[in-house]
């Protein structure tokens, strides 16, 4: 089992969290007309061997949306900070 650290609430168990998405993808804009664009966004991912950052919602705890930066091979957590301090 992972255990996240929250910057909120601290390191609690992953069964706490949801998985949100990939956080290295940039969803293009809503009157993109592409549908190859569209396409890749949904359905194209790379499968990265190392650190990789994505999005965690805490559900069961303060609801606050995180990225957390993981090692895919390792799982070990690496960092993670509230998601709405990098989104701007
Ligand atoms: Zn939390």
């Amino acid at each position: 089992m992972l255990r996240i650290e929250c910057p909120v609430c601290g390191l609690r168990d992953e069964t706490e969290f949801a998985y949100g998405e990939d956080a290295t993808v940039r969803r293009p804009d809503m009157d993109e007309a592409d549908v190859k664009i569209w396409h890749d966004y949904v359905f194209i991912r790379d499968n990265p061997r190392g650190p990789h950052k994505e999005y965690w919602h805490h559900v069961a705890g303060c609801r606050q949306w995180i990225r957390v930066e993981r090692d895919t091979l390792t799982h070990e957590i690496l960092g993670s900070i509230l998601a709405r301090e990098v989104a701007a």
